[in-house]
């Protein structure tokens, strides 16, 4: 197991960060670390990276534990923070020949990372003198110099603009290749574009650990329907495939079905063969940001 977290819970003074939260990762998982400002994603990795200790719980990464061993941990873990530690006075290259030196990596390393975060271009510049896209190209960089198996990145694309955002989504998946990737976001399709894995965290409690695919539930519809009458639910029974009917309003109905099959026409020919009037029938897109807005908001 790349990343295993039992019990952790964290409490600054008299708040709770995070309330007993479990879960674990597999070697080669991308997973997206999701959840609204103020869920817990930061203080989980900084517990998981050994910046600061939990109050109770175990954390293991690549079958280290974080709590006891903490530097030998940190040797096979890459970590961005949240806010970007740079050395903006320094040259790309000075900065990462710091950083080698305090993993003790062989120099020859920085240009393969130059190279692999595509630092080619920008790489005679100073830090200051680069967009936020490339500043964050330097603090992965940073972060990977001394080949860690598991990579903790926090917010890695936010304040990025959307040609930027594109790109480093696009490293983020390179890495995953040959590494356990978590990193955390508050944007949905980022998970899509990226991930194989999805953590929601709310209020310092895992709400959701799926694979992405479950969570997409390809042959999942829901319809929604305005009758001309007010129905019982079991009146909807008689629709095949049918696994829930909740009612919006008085008339109006989100109709579940389990199938591939657009299940529009069938609803037509119920409404016609009962004498019901459809006033709207609609497939409405249950997009994973909706799921996400549904399960965070209060
Ligand atoms: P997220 O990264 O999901 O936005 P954080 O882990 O930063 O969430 O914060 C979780 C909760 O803990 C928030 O309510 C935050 O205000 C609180 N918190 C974070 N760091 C500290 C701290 N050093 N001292 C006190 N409270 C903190």
């Amino acid at each position: 197991m790349s990343i295993k977290v039992t019990s952790v819970t964290k409490i600054y003074k008299t708040q709770k960060a995070l309330n007993e939260v479990s879960f674990s990762a597999d070697k080669g998982q991308i997973i997206g670390f999701l959840g609204p400002n103020g869920a817990g994603k930061s203080t989980m990795m900084k517990i998981l990276t050994g910046f600061i200790k939990p109050n109770s719980g175990k954390v293991f990464v690549n079958d280290i534990d974080v709590l006891q061993n903490t530097l030998e941990a940190q040797k096979v873990i890459g970590y961005l923070p949240e806010h970007n530690p740079l050395y903006n006075d320094m040259y790309i290259r000075e900065y990462l020949q710091f950083q080698a030196a305090i993993f003790k990596v062989d120099k020859n390393e920085i240009e393969t990372c130059i190279k692999k975060v595509g630092l080619e271009v920008e790489a005679h510049k100073k830090i200051h003198q680069l967009s936020k896209g490339y500043q964050q190209r330097v603090g992965i960089a940073a972060a990977i110099l001394h080949n860690p198996k598991v990579l903790i990145l926090d917010e890695p694309t936010t304040g990025l603009d959307p040609n930027q955002l594109v790109e480093i989504r696009a490293l983020i998946k390179e890495l995953g290749k040959d590494k356990t990737v978590l990193f955390s976001t508050h944007i949905m399709q980022e998970v899509e574009a990226v991930c194989d894995h999805v953590i929601i965290i709310k209020k310092g409690e895992i709400i959701i650990d799926k694979k992405l695919s479950e969570l997409q539930n390809k042959n999942q519809q829901i319809i929604k329907v305005i009758l001309n009458v007010e129905l019982e639910n079991s009146q909807f029974l008689q629709l095949e495939n049918l696994i829930l009917s909740e009612k919006i309003d008085k008339n109006s109905w989100y109709l579940t079905f389990k199938t591939n099959e657009d299940m529009r026409s069938k609803v037509f020919d119920f409404a016609q063969k009962n004498n019901f009037k459809i006033l709207e029938l609609s497939l409405e897109n249950k997009t994973l940001e909706n799921l996400f807005t549904e399960l965070t908001s209060n």
